[in-house]
Formats: C-alpha cells, sequence, structure tokens
C-alpha cells in the first residue's frame, strides 16, 4: 500500500490517533493501517508512568535564533500538540505552565511575534493581554 507522508509524520511525532484523524479528515482504518505498516506499536492504555511533563515539553522543542523556541511535535488545526493519557494537550499551556505559578485564563498565544513559538516566557493568556492594554491605555490614553 502507499503510505501517506501527512499521516506517517503525525504517527512518528507521537500523534494521537483521534488528532490525526479530526486534522486530516481521514478514518480509522487508515490510521491503524498506517501505523501497522510503519510497525509502530498500538497506543497504549495505562500500564508505564508517565515522563514528567516538562521533559515530554522540551523533548519536543528546539531553540530558534532570537531565543524562541520552536514545536517539533505535532499540530492539530495549527496548534501545537502534545500527545498525552490517551488525549492532547495545547502546548502553549505546557509552556505557559512552566514559567508561571497560576492557571492560564482563556487562549494562550505567543506574545513575540514569532509564529508559533512555544518559549515558555513569551506566552500570553488574556489576564496578560489586558493588562498590557492597560498600561499602554494609561500611557497613551484611550481606554483600555
Ligand atoms: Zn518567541
Amino acid at each position: 500500500m502507499k503510505l501517506r507522508a501527512d499521516i506517517v509524520d503525525m504517527l512518528r511525532n507521537g500523534a494521537h490517533q483521534q488528532d490525526i484523524m479530526r486534522t486530516l479528515h481521514v478514518g480509522a482504518n487508515l490510521v491503524v493501517s498506517h501505523r501497522e505498516a510503519l510497525r509502530l506499536p498500538a497506543p497504549k492504555r495505562g500500564g508505564r508512568p508517565l515522563r514528567p511533563i516538562k521533559e515530554e515539553f522540551h523533548a519536543r522543542t528546539e531553540p530558534v535564533d532570537g531565543g524562541h523556541l520552536r514545536w517539533t511535535g505535532y499540530y492539530a488545526n495549527g496548534v501545537p500538540k502534545l500527545g498525552r493519557q490517551g488525549g492532547s494537550i495545547s502546548a502553549y499551556r505546557i509552556a505557559f505552565g512552566l514559567a508561571h505559578t497560576r492557571e492560564p485564563v482563556g487562549h494562550v498565544i505567543p506574545g513575540c511575534g514569532h509564529p508559533k513559538c512555544v518559549e515558555p516566557t513569551h506566552l500570553e493568556d488574556q489576564t496578560m493581554r489586558l493588562q498590557l492594554r492597560t498600561q499602554l491605555a494609561s500611557i497613551f490614553g484611550g481606554t483600555p
């Protein structure tokens, strides 16, 4: 059988089957047949202990010029994702959690201008964006 490069890529990056199906609009059977053709192990249910999230995160990043961090894991609908415990978490939210002691509010997106940057200190949630707007408003006038 002929393998699809996009499915192969996501499988090799440890993407969860549900995410592959949703992102590439393919059926479960096609994902399973690719996994078998690549001789990749079937997804595990329970059992082996999880690596700490920080290790999982850093194993899938690489530094980029300018102090940014690139996600080398997979993306679902344009969002960098980490498969974990049968589901997936946004890498933005994980990164935010590594740099802050509180839970993020609303969407977490990079505020540094580098597309898809996952450097923990470059990520902003809604609370931070509102604070920034308020500060700018108090300096330059206008309503936040
Ligand atoms: Zn950045």
